[in-house]
């Protein structure tokens, strides 16, 4: 998995969370790595931060919560709402009179609601976005906060997804009328 487009500290491991289901560029098959990684702590704790391992029989909520955060990214999170009511969290004062937010259940599911409730407070939910083209989540930094595409000009390995969308309009344009199915790539 490309780590790029980092969330800030706190809201990282709900990103990568999101992308243990995703479409690696060499396959463009639909993978998820979450059983993998939920069977074997040791990669768990090298793909996370502090996220804690999933306990047994949690691995279906926690893949289901997890179509709920792909599925609210880059719009208004209602349908995290459900989860909020399932697993409240507490609103607490911290260090230097910050906000704190305790979940409800010490485990995966709770920390996860727990980051996810802080990023609506911090307004940097509405920056995780996932890409138009291979739907990898990403966090957009930018000033408009307008980006559409994980990686537009191609960094390092593998594909630039927005000069991929681009060269696909343009071969769109060339064919011609709409209507007409464009050939397989
Ligand atoms: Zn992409």
């Amino acid at each position: 998995m490309a780590p790029n487009r980092l969330a800030p500290a706190y809201l990282e491991d709900v990103r990568v969370l999101i992308n243990t289901w995703h479409i690696p560029n060499e396959t463009r098959v639909e993978t998820d790595e979450l059983p993998r990684l939920a069977d074997d702590p040791r990669l768990w704790r090298s793909t996370f931060g502090d996220l804690a391992v999933p306990r047994r029989g949690r691995l279906t909520e926690l893949i289901d919560l997890r179509a709920t955060l792909r599925a609210d990214l880059g719009r208004v999170p209602a349908g995290m709402n459900r989860w909020l009511r399932a697993v409240p969290v507490t609103a607490v004062v911290g260090e230097e009179g910050r906000l704190e937010l305790a979940p409800s259940r010490d485990d995966t599911a709770g920390q996860i609601l727990a980051k996810f409730a802080l990023a609506l407070h911090h307004g940097d939910w509405r920056r995780m976005r996932a890409c138009d083209d291979c739907a990898w989540a990403f966090y957009d930094s930018s000033k408009g906060n307008t980006r559409r595409w994980c990686r537009m000009y191609g960094e390092g390995e593998g594909r630039a997804c927005g000069s991929i969308a681009k060269v696909r309009a343009y071969r769109k344009r060339q064919e011609g009328s709409p209507g007409v199915p464009a050939p397989a790539r």
